[in-house]
This record gives structure tokens, C-alpha cells and sequence, in this order.
């Protein structure tokens, strides 16, 4: 009873370790120690479960912490920061089948039936099995090991509905005859798995961090059902955790991009090139390195709006150095950071900090445009639909009523990427025919290397 009470007590502390951690995590300046806090937490959770368990064989546990230790440390070292989405997917993936093969076991040891266990042990492997399969594709599509255009046929919708509702089928007869359900829970993970491959080739590649997060709360949703049927506190809780925090972050990225989420779901994005109808007034101007440095060198403020382009360039090094030499010509530098600029929900953030940019320079979407008819440049890094101005004017875009950074409205902006092609949503930019702006043609990085070597020749 001691015991049980203890192990309780040390869950709660977890569970608040948890929390406080995803309270740290939501600052730059914070989220290291936030992620410290909560993997302390985990330690503390996994300790006292391995303490309390009596059926479990240590010998095991040994094999599986230092087998999966190595693997994740070495595949952690090995990824690319842009690969990082895939890598999130393969976790969440890993989640789901953690869940699925709990629920599956719990059935096998168990000795008596009870509505409650079997129906939580039904969910864990359906979300799970989901969570796995889909998880996997989106691996797949963002690797591009498959197509990452939308697979789409006729009746897909239908037959994705007549799998589920086969699951849910199969999940109420499994739960009133739980004491032969042995084939029907095989039929149940079969349809689960499948339920997850359909469910995700619909969507378009592009798309895929919006699916991963959203597979993300659903592996906490099957860890949390996990936790229910084998009646551990601990794992209930942190499955909620990442339940309630994944739904979170997909419903903030699918405001950020205008798009609701059974748009991202069943939409088809980027399975048909749209293009604005608009007819741009006025001509583009190129501008060279030499003449970009004339102009920055006169600028009493700057700010770089970096984009997919920038990662793409890996150009965060040389816009760091850029902004250095703009700062000690005395101009005040800041970097807007638009929410779903990149491919992944704090792309920019990630780069710019790896280049050493100090947080209190980054300011956020809204609170740039406050200021931004006041500020004598704007240095778009790679970016394109988050500074595209017809998702303010244009009503037939598709991009219309995202939010953007209204560069077009600040003094003068310089466009740095290779040529007049569009960005992710495949639509053309008036921003780039406007009377203040120049292109500034070349791979990001290689420009802004050229106007640094101008400031230090002049
Ligand atoms: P975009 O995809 O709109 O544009 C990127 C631009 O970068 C391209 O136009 C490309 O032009 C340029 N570029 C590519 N490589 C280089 C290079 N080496 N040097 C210079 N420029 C380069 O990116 P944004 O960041 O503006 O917008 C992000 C888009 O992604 C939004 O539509 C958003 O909705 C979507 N999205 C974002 C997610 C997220 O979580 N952040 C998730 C899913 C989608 P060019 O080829 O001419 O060089």
C-alpha cells in the first residue's frame, strides 16, 4: 500500500515536471532547460514503473534501453536539421506501435475481461496501428522514398469510411467477446494499419509536418488509451500530454497557412499547380550584389524575413554575418519570423539560433507589420508566400486571408532567391514587380556572401 502510494507520489511529481517542462519549452531562452526538466521527469517515471513491475524481466529492459539508446543516438547525431520532420514522423510512428504491441500483450495476459479494459485495449491498438502506418507514409513522402504527391482515386473517401467503420465493427465485437477475440484483434490491427496508409496518401508531401503533428496527438491518444488498459497513472497522463499539445500545434500551424484542417486532410494540396489569375503591373528589377550594398549601406534599419530558401541555401551563417557588419554601420537589425515560414513548425527559429542569433532580435509576425512602413529595408531570405501580398487583396488566391509579412509596405525590399519561380503554394508573387522591390537573383547564400565581401572591400 507504502509502495503504491509512493509510486503515485513520484508519477505526480512527473507529471508536473511534465508540464512545467512544456510551460519552458514555449521560449527560445527556456526550451533547453524545459526539455532538461521533462526528461528528468521521464527518468523518474520510467525508474519507479521498473521498481514497481515484478513481471519484468530486467534482463530485457537492459537489452531494449541500451539497443534503442544507441540507435537514437546515433540516428540523432547522423539527421540534418531540414530532416527533422521525417524524423519527428518515425518517432510518432514508433509511438503508435509501442501502443499497439502494449494493448496487443495486455490482451494476452490478461485473466479476466472487463468492458473498460477491453474498450481502452481496443483504442490503443486502433489509434495505434494508425498512428504507425500513417506515420511510416509520411516518412516516406517527406524522404521522398514515395511520391510525395497526393495519391488520389475514385471512391478513396468511401472506402477509407468502410475501413473504419469495419475497425469499429470488429472493435464491438472484440469488446462482447473478449475470451476468443484472438483473430478478430489480428483483423482489427490489419484494418488499422491500412486505415493509416489510406488516410495519408491523399495528402500532398508539402503538407506532411501538419499530418505529423496531428499523428503526433493521435500517438498520444493511443498511449493514453495504453495507459488506461493497463491502469498506469503515469502514462495516461503524459499520453494526454502529447494528445492535447499535438492537436495545439496542428491547429496553430492550419490557422498560420489559412487552411482548415479537413482542407490539409482531404483537400489534395498541390495535387493541381494553382496559379493567381492577377495580371502584374510593372516590370521586375534586378539588382546586383554591388548595388545591394549601396543601399544597405545607407539603411538606418534592416530586417532579414527569412524562408524555406534560407534552409535550402543554408545561407543562416552568412545572414548572421551580414546582419553583424549592417549593425556595426550602425543600422538596428531585427528578423521577422513568420509561423509556418520553412517546412516545419519553428524552422527559422532553429536555423537562426544555430547561427547564434541572439533571441531578442526575432520578433514575431504581428508586431513586425506594427512598425514595418517605418523600416528602410526588408531582406527576404528564400521566403515567398509568407510576403506574398495576394493573400491580402486577392480574393480567387489560394493563399487568401493567410497572414503574411507585409514587407511590400516597409521603405525598400530586396528578394533574394534563384529565379521568378513560386514557392510552396505554386503561385506567382506580385511583390516582386512593386516599385520598391529588387530581386536579387542567385542562391541565397552566394548573394549575401557577395555583399559581405563588398562591405569589406569598401
Ligand atoms: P516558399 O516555399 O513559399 O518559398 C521558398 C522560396 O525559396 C522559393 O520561391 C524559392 O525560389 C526560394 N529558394 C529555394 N532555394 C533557394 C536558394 N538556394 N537560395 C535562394 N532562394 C531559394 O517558402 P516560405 O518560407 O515563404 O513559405 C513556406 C510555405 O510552406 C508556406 O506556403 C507554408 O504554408 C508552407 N508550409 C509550411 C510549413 C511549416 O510548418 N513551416 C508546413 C507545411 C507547409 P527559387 O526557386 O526561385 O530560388
Amino acid at each position: 500500500m507504502q509502495i503504491k502510494l509512493i509510486i503515485n507520489l513520484v508519477y505526480i511529481t512527473s507529471a508536473i515536471m511534465f508540464i512545467y517542462g512544456l510551460k519552458l519549452l514555449t521560449s527560445p531562452v527556456t526550451a533547453r532547460k524545459g526539455n532538461f526538466i521533462s526528461a528528468v521527469g521521464m527518468f523518474l517515471a520510467v525508474v519507479v514503473t521498473l521498481v514497481n513491475g515484478g513481471i519484468i524481466d530486467y534482463k530485457w529492459i537492459a537489452l531494449g534501453i541500451i539497443l534503442g539508446g544507441l540507435i537514437g543516438g546515433f540516428f540523432a547525431r547522423l539527421v540534418q536539421m531540414t530532416q527533422m520532420p521525417e524524423m519527428v514522423a518515425l518517432f510518432n510512428g514508433f509511438g503508435g506501435i509501442a501502443s499497439l504491441l502494449v494493448g496487443s500483450a495486455t490482451y494476452y495476459e490478461l485473466g479476466s475481461y472487463n468492458l473498460f479494459i477491453m474498450t481502452t485495449l481496443f483504442l490503443a491498438v486502433l489509434i495505434g496501428g494508425v498512428t504507425f502506418s500513417g506515420s511510416i507514409i509520411a516518412w516516406g513522402k517527406l524522404s521522398e522514398v514515395i511520391t510525395g504527391k497526393p495519391v488520389l482515386f475514385f471512391g478513396q473517401t468511401i472506402l477509407n469510411g468502410l475501413i473504419f467503420v469495419a475497425a469499429l465493427m470488429g472493435g464491438a465485437f472484440f469488446i462482447a467477446n473478449p475470451a476468443d477475440g484472438y483473430p478478430i484483434l489480428i483483423g482489427i490491427i490489419i484494418l488499422s494499419l491500412m486505415l493509416g496508409v489510406l488516410a495519408v496518401i491523399p495528402i500532398g508531401g508539402a503538407d506532411m509536418p501538419v499530418v505529423i503533428s496531428l499523428l503526433n496527438s493521435y500517438s498520444g491518444i493511443a498511449a493514453c488509451a495504453a495507459g488506461l488498459a493497463i491502469e498506469n497513472n503515469i502514462l495516461i497522463v503524459s499520453g494526454a500530454l502529447v494528445g492535447a499539445s499535438g492537436i495545439i500545434l496542428t491547429n496553430v500551424m492550419c490557422k498560420a497557412m489559412n487552411r482548415s484542417l479537413y482542407n490539409v486532410l482531404f483537400g489534395g494540396f498541390g495535387s493541381v499547380a494553382r496559379k493567381s489569375e492577377a495580371d502584374f503591373q510593372g516590370e521586375v528589377k534586378p539588382i546586383s550584389p554591388e548595388d545591394t550594398y549601396y543601399i544597405l549601406e545607407a539603411a538606418c534599419s534592416a530586417v532579414f524575413v527569412p524562408g524555406y530558401g534560407m534552409a535550402v541555401a543554408k545561407a543562416q551563417h552568412a545572414v548572421r554575418e551580414l546582419a553583424d557588419l549592417l549593425e556595426e554601420n550602425g543600422a538596428e537589425v531585427r528578423y521577422a519570423i513568420h509561423p509556418v515560414a520553412g517546412r516545419m513548425p519553428g524552422h527559422m527559429n532553429v536555423l537562426l539560433a544555430e547561427a547564434d542569433v541572439p533571441y531578442d532580435k526575432l520578433i514575431e509576425m504581428e508586431e513586425i507589420n506594427r512598425s514595418i512602413a517605418s523600416i528602410d529595408i526588408c531582406l527576404v531570405v528564400g521566403a515567398n508566400d509568407i510576403v506574398n501580398p495576394a493573400a491580402r487583396e486577392d480574393k480567387n488566391s489560394s493563399i487568401f486571408g493567410m497572414p503574411i509579412i507585409d514587407v511590400d509596405r516597409s521603405k525598400t525590399v530586396i528578394v533574394l532567391k534563384r529565379s521568378m519561380a513560386p514557392g510552396f503554394a505554386g503561385i506567382d508573387n506580385r511583390l516582386f514587380y512593386n516599385e520598391n522591390t529588387r530581386m536579387l537573383f542567385g542562391d541565397a547564400k552566394s548573394s549575401i556572401e557577395a555583399v559581405i565581401s563588398q562591405f569589406k572591400e569598401l
